[in-house]
């Protein structure tokens, strides 16, 4: 009874630790997953001046980038002018 009893604790501590293993492997593959896509921001021109900028960062109207509001400003004002 003794041999029996021996392997079963040595067969639950083999689960366990392979439970465990499994666990931390998921666990590292999602990290891992997880920051190695960063987000692809997309490069946009100021209408205007001609500066690229990152288009979150751009000032945007209906389909031109400005790389400010003053420079949107400007834009307008020219655009205005000649119609
Ligand atoms: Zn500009």
């Amino acid at each position: 009874m003794g041999i029996v009893r021996v392997a079963l604790i040595g067969l639950a501590i083999w689960v366990i630790w392979a439970v465990v293993k499994h666990v931390r492997l998921r666990k590292l593959e999602f990290q891992q997953k997880k920051h190695s896509a960063p987000p692809i921001q997309r490069m946009q021109q100021c209408r205007l001046c001609g500066v690229h900028l990152l288009e979150n960062e751009a000032y945007k109207d209906s389909d031109s980038f400005f790389c400010s509001k003053s420079h949107y400003d400007k834009y307008s004002s020219i655009r205005s002018k000649k119609t």
